[in-house]
């Protein structure tokens, strides 16, 4: 347990001493910007192997740079264009920020001065096709590669020292086609799509180009911003884009590849997924859940007494068994008319359920008497048993039959 805790405090001091060190080399780093103070600086260069990684951009593929958050690669396509990419250029410079440039051939060979002076600056150069063409989604594999040589040959002509030219490439307009994709990994280049562009090659003010780099920027926490240094808006919109990084706390990332005397920086395949699952993120590690298939539920059956070891002799202790009936309608049936009827001479019975024994005998004495005066017409054709019966029987007695209203016989004609 002692010895633990010690690795434990060790561990802890060489966090603390890296996180200094970090934070001085940041420091200095913002020192070493001769007469910019305040530049954003680059924090960190990332060495990668276009053979490990071969496609890299949220935006197409799964994998991207192993960025830590915060962390923003600049790149900048189509050019060099001197009207704009110079005062990029210079941009970049007072702030000390290294980029990842896509040169397009026919912009290479127009001006070989611009391709020289973003290598001298200390940018990464890749390519972008020799004439942009929006086709390579469609082209045929042939003229692709035409494409992908012309741009190639065209920028590393214009170059002091071609070895300077990475092996490095984003397809025009990210048209991406598996074919193309194939062709330029089987040659050990790389394919860059990005993490969020900003919109500047469309008809939008710089300020909306601002916005957008920000705003995009913050919903991934990270990753490769993609810009075109031949856009007037682009010039426009850097200043403060690179501002606000600052002020928001980015810190950029110089990507350069990997030679025979620069290995690439140590990384886990983790690290190359722009939100990798983390210790925190449990749910990840758990099994999943088993496919439940509740459509073939099937009823269990009643037990039976035996199967409660009740023998004979404990039976009365158990509740007894009710014989339950199949096909027993839902509803009972409607009680017959004459149900409720109260038969005549029960009033006593009636009575003396609800009053007191004397009283109940006084009314039964006072119900007693007329009946008794009328009791030999009563008598003669025997007890009607209800009050219904009771009417009817009187009425035949008189020797007049119930006639059916006139309301109901118009009612009967008219139906
Ligand atoms: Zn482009």
């Amino acid at each position: 347990m002692i010895g633990s805790s010690v690795v434990v405090r060790t561990r802890s001091w060489i966090v603390l001493c890296l996180g200094l060190l970090a934070a001085g080399s940041q420091a200095a780093l913002a020192g070493e910007c001769p007469g910019h103070p305040d530049a954003l600086g680059t924090s960190r260069t990332l060495v990668v192997d276009p053979r490990e990684h071969p496609r890299i951009g949220t935006m197409q593929y799964r994998e991207t740079l192993p960025l830590k958050d915060h962390e923003v690669v600049l790149t900048f396509d189509d050019g060099p264009l001197p009207k704009y990419s110079y005062q990029i250029l210079k941009m970049l410079d007072d702030e000390c920020i290294k980029a990842t440039f896509f040169i397009i051939g026919e912009q290479a060979k127009a001006n070989p001065e611009g391709v020289r002076k973003l290598v001298a600056a200390g940018h990464t150069v890749g390519t972008h096709s020799m004439t942009h063409p929006l086709t390579f989604d469609r082209m045929p594999l042939d003229k692709a590669e035409a494409q992908i040589n012309g741009g190639i040959e065209w920028t590393s002509a214009a170059m002091t020292d071609p070895s300077k030219l990475a092996p490095f490439f984003r397809i025009p307009g990210l048209m991406r086609a598996d074919g193309v994709e194939n062709l330029l990994i089987s040659r050990g280049i790389q394919v860059w799509s990005a993490d969020f562009p900003a919109d500047d090659w469309r008809h939008v003010s710089p300020d909306r180009v601002y916005q957008l780099a920000i705003q995009r920027l913050e919903a991934k926490g990270k990753g490769i911003l993609l810009l075109h240094d031949i856009q007037a808006r682009t010039v426009a919109a850097l200043p403060k884009i690179l501002r606000d990084l600052r002020a928001r706390g980015y810190r950029i990332v110089h990507v350069v590849p990997a030679t025979a005397d620069l290995p690439a920086t140590p990384t886990t395949p983790v690290e190359w997924l722009l939100h990798p699952p983390t210790e925190t993120t449990p749910i990840a590690r758990w099994p999943a859940i088993p496919n439940f298939v509740f459509t073939q539920t099937s009823m269990l059956p009643a037990p039976a007494l035996a199967d409660l070891n009740a023998r004979a002799e404990h039976q009365p202790l158990l509740p007894h068994k009710t014989i339950a009936q199949a096909g027993v309608a839902a509803t009972l049936p409607v009680p017959g008319r004459d149900l409720f009827a109260i038969p005549e001479g029960s009033i006593e019975v009636l009575l003396s359920t609800t009053l007191s024994r004397r009283a109940a005998t006084r009314m039964a004495m006072a119900a007693e008497a007329p009946r008794a005066a009328k009791g030999k017409s009563a008598s003669k054709a025997g007890k009607p048993r209800t009050a219904h019966a009771a009417a009817k029987h009187t009425a035949q007695a008189k020797g007049t039959a119930p006639r059916p209203t006139r309301v109901a016989n118009s009612v009967k004609k008219r139906a």
